[in-house]
Formats: structure tokens, sequence, C-alpha cells
């Protein structure tokens, strides 16, 4: 028996961090929603009690510290399942990127191996458990759009913003997110209007969701690559309605309401950039 599940990667439309805590997480506010580029997982039942990963991408471990290998882990500990799983990622997210890539995989196994052992868990109760395993995952178990607190695991969902396209262009270097927050000092810098984005969401007002984008990690990462800055400067110059770099970067997204511009945004970046993408939102929950 298999089972597949779909895993998109997500962009941050905001990203704010409001302190560290005392557990020293950060404490967050951000708005996610998830694009049409994907991982694809299909999940194979085995009746030995055993979790295999297989993937073709040589970025990604094919054991135990695989996010997907530790989402299974974690449903068979929690709900003591004796069957096990063979798990293939075909990986077309782009790793250590700010997509979220991992935590999609993750957020995917833990809705297939629901279904493939018939566990009947309520999204609710996988999004909780996901927690445990990293601060993206229980958004990615929901997808589509929603807003993000505590350290990302307390998701309310939002309406998804106005259908548009997107330009993702990543380049050839990985970011480490320990770093970056590491390196990030909020009192010198300019914060998100979080409550702002959420409101141009409900009203469906593309101009003022673009007019909101923001990410308090952004500065930091310029900083540290001016790759990443070079991208950024390049897509605004090439007329996107809004750039921004998602997550803890490097990827750096345009939103472009018209095709042409997405088209000349995509073009203006092929020539220096490897990994560069035109997509759509994903908007809805898949
Ligand atoms: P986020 O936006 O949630 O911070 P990211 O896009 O920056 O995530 P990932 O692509 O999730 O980063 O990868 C981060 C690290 O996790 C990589 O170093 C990678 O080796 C490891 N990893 C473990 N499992 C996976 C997986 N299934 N897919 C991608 N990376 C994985």
């Amino acid at each position: 028996m298999q089972v597949l599940e779909k895993a998109p990667a997500k962009i941050n439309l905001s990203l704010d961090v409001l302190h560290k805590r005392d557990d020293g997480f950060h404490e967050v506010e951000m708005v996610m929603t998830t694009v049409d580029l994907a991982d694809r997982i299909t999940l194979t039942l085995l009746n030995s009690d055993k979790i295999i990963i297989e993937s073709e991408s040589r970025f990604v471990p094919n054991d135990e510290r695989n996010l997907a290998f530790r989402a299974a882990k974690l449903v068979k500990d929690t709900y003591n399942v004796k069957k096990g799983v063979k798990i293939f990622i075909e990986k077309n997210i782009p790793v250590a990127a700010g997509l979220a890539g991992g935590s999609s995989d993750a957020a995917a196994v833990l809705r297939g191996v629901n279904r493939l052992w018939n566990l009947g868990v309520g999204l609710d109760e996988l999004a909780v458990l996901g927690s445990n395993i990293g601060s993206d995952v229980s958004f990615c178990v929901y997808g589509g759009t929603a807003l993000a607190t505590g350290r990302g695991e307390h998701i309310k969902i939002l309406p998804s913003p106005p259908s548009c396209w997107v330009v993702l262009a990543k380049p050839r270097i990985g970011v480490s997110t320990a770093v970056v927050y590491k390196r990030y000092r909020g009192d010198q810098i300019k914060h998100p209007d979080t409550k702002a984005m959420i409101a141009a969401l409900e009203q469906e007002d593309f101009q003022q969701v673009c007019a909101n984008v923001g990410n308090v990690l952004e500065s930091v990462t310029l900083d540290l690559y001016p790759e990443v800055k070079q991208i950024k400067e390049q897509m605004k110059h090439a007329g996107g309605d809004a750039v921004l770099m998602s997550g803890s970067g490097p990827t750096v997204f345009a939103l472009a309401h018209q095709e042409t511009r997405a088209h000349r945004i995509y073009n203006s970046l092929k020539g220096f950039c490897e990994e560069v993408y035109i997509i759509r939102l994903l908007g809805n929950r898949s």
C-alpha cells in the first residue's frame, strides 16, 4: 500500500522577532503562505518495524537526521505503531534556503503515516506533535496562509493573498538559521506591521500586502552575504511589486501581479543566479 503527499515550500510575507525567551527560543510573529514548489513524498507500508528514508538528493541525509525520519518515528512512538514505512523524498525545494523544505517534508510525513497506518489523528493534533520536530512544522501541517506565533507553533489560519506570480531566487549558499538568529539585534531594526499585513489579507488588498512585507532577519543575512543583496536589488529594479528575503534566507522572492512583469524579473536573474523559479502562490490549504 502506498500514500502520496505533496510537501510545498513556504515564503514569509512577514517575519518579526519580538524577544528572546528564557528557554533560549525567540518569540516570533510570522505570516507565512505556501507556494507551488513542492517536494513529493511517497510512503510505502512495511510490515517490518522499520523506517527507511530514500532520496536522490545529495543534500539531505538518508538516516535519522532527516526530519522526515523524525516525523515518522515520533508518530510511531506516540501512538505505539508496530508497522513500518519506506519514505521516498523527491526533493524539489532548495535545501537550507529559508523555504522550510525539511519542515514541509516532516509535516507531509505526519499526514502521510496518519493515513498509511490508519490512525485517524486530527490535523490540530498532528500540528502540536510537529512542533517537537521544528518551529515551522506546525504551519506546514496545515499549509495555506497563517499567522504563526510563539516559537512558530501557534497557528491561526488566515485568508490567502490575492493570486499572483512569485519569482524565487536562491544564490549558491546555504544559510544557518541558528547563525542568523545569533547575530540578530532587534533594537536597531524596523519591525514589520503584522496587524497591517493581516488586515491587507482580510481585505484581499494586493497592494497593501506588498506594502507590508517585512523580515527583521533580512539585514543580518544581507550583511553576511552581499550576493543576496544583489539579487534583491535586481528584483526591485526589474519591477517586483514586493521583494523580500524568506525566513533566514538566502532565498529572495518577488511578488508580481502581472505575468509579463514576473517573466521580466525571472529573465533578469537567469544570468547570474543558478536557481530561479517562476511559480504561483498556492494560496489555499491543500
Ligand atoms: P526553514 O525555512 O524552516 O528554516 P530551511 O529551508 O532554511 O528551513 P531546510 O531545507 O529545511 O532549511 O534544511 C535545513 C537543514 O535540515 C539542512 O541542513 C538539511 O541537511 C537538514 N534536513 C533534514 N531533513 C531534511 C529534509 N527532509 N529536507 C531538507 N533538509 C533536511
